[in-house]
């Protein structure tokens, strides 16, 4: 058996139903209701191309790959650097060379902190993020600037949620040696302008990493037009596998970059008296990678472009728009994010309710959403809330979806009225 083929869905139509038919985990009830799914931010659910090139590795080709010289190691290989290819394309990068194979965003963004930026760390050196960004895209910088004495600052956010660019103009200056934004934020659901704020950084000659964990779900990535010099993002967020993610890089840094991990598969020769390595992009793939879920990882993304990233972009825009305004008719609910670019998130706190018992309650409705701080706190902080109430949009999100939203919220209120 070859590697999978993935079927497309016509770009033309976009058949919300048609595309909901290829969710069987959606055809399900909860408590006795129909399932309202609205959690895709902290991770979609996948389509049966997906589930399929998984099980048709596992089940016809796999082995491990690129050190083999049998038949399946070498279908396996195949199959693996076509994923690499797919993924290249999803983005738009120059090359397939320049996709690196992680587990996640998380790890992305760990690998340009450690290979990357700490070798030119020093004392009072800068690390600018923004106010909105998830843990991810702050922790692993504050990691090394604490060994060097450097400092992670945060660029402000408006209390609309969008990025105050003057401000972030600001505090780009001599030390700043790195600046790292979310593409859109997993609590607002802002859109930031990454081609402006490339030109800003680039402009003092400071490289800018693209957090798209949320990006990728919800709009077309191009990095060639985004300018940036890394975008780093996750398949379980863009109906993929979980545990695997890429690192797109600009083949230029990532020769210039030491390894991170060490181990098998990223090395040209070893011996007692000194290690070489591989060139990029194995050179940061140490160890026996997510084979079956890199696969799947392909599958997805072109799953997702064959369905067309604007249309998807198209579909969300008008969901959320509609999500918007039907909360917004909810006496004490409050919105917390309204940016004018927005994409595919709804968060909101209700008065003299936790974020936790609306969760509680919307789940006896069969609706599922996200409460909490949503790995940012900072933000939390920002908005003066402990926590908010998340509804995430998906491909397979309909207004229907929307109005068991509302009508479930409105029992929230009157429990709580
Ligand atoms: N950044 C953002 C904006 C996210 O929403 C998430 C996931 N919630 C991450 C980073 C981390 O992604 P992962 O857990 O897949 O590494």
């Amino acid at each position: 058996m070859s590697a999978p083929i993935v079927t497309p869905v016509p770009a033309a139509a976009f058949d919300v139903e048609a595309v909901r038919a290829q969710f069987p985990v959606l055809a399900q009830q909860i408590r006795g209701k129909h399932l309202v799914y609205l959690d895709s931010g902290a991770s979609a659910q996948k389509p049966e191309v997906v589930v399929q090139a998984v099980a048709d590795c596992y089940r016809g080709y796999y082995s491990n790959i690129h050190r083999g010289v049998h038949a399946l190691s070498e279908r396996s290989t195949t199959a693996f650097e076509r994923a690499r290819e797919q993924v290249a394309r999803f983005v738009n990068a120059p090359s397939p060379r320049e996709i690196v194979f992680l587990r996640s965003t998380t790890e992305a963004i760990n690998l340009v902190a450690n290979s990357f930026l700490e070798p030119q760390l020093g004392p009072d050196d800068e690390i600018l993020v923004t106010e909105m960004e998830h843990h991810s895209n702050i922790v692993p910088w504050q990691l090394v600037a604490d060994r060097y004495g450097a400092k992670v600052v945060a660029a402000p956010v408006t209390d609309r949620g969008e990025l105050d660019l003057d401000g972030l103009t600001r505090l780009i200056h001599g030390r700043t040696k790195l600046v790292a934004v979310t593409h859109v934020s997993n609590v607002l659901g802002t859109i930031n302008p990454i081609a402006d704020i490339v030109r800003l950084a680039h402009a003092q000659g400071v490289p800018v990493l693209v957090d798209g964990a949320q990006g990728v779900p919800h709009l077309a990535v191009d990095v060639q037009a985004l300018g940036c010099d890394f975008y780093a993002f996750s398949a379980h967020k863009v109906y993929g596998p979980s545990g695997v993610g890429a690192l797109w890089a600009r083949a230029e840094l990532l020769a210039a970059m030491p390894p991170y991990q060490g181990g098998g598969g990223m090395i040209r020769r070893v011996s007692f008296s000194g290690t070489t390595f591989a060139d990029p992009p194995e050179r940061f793939e140490a160890g026996t990678p997510d084979v079956a879920g890199v696969i799947g990882f392909g599958a997805a993304v072109e799953w997702t472009r064959a369905l067309g990233l604007d249309a998807i972009a198209a579909h969300e825009h008008e969901l959320t728009q509609y999500a918007m305004a039907r909360l917004a008719d909810i006496p004490g609910l409050r919105l917390i994010g309204t940016a004018a670019d927005k994409a595919g998130v709804v968060s909101f706190v209700m008065d003299g309710v936790h974020p936790h018992d609306i969760g509680t309650i919307l789940d006896g409705e069969g609706v599922a959403v996200r409460v909490g701080h949503h790995c940012a706190q900072p933000l939390m902080e920002r908005f003066a809330v402990p926590a908010t109430a998340r509804a995430s949009f998906g491909v397979y999100n309909t207004s229907a979806d929307v109005d068991a939203l509302a009508a479930a919220l409105d029992k929230v209120r009157h429990w709580f009225g």
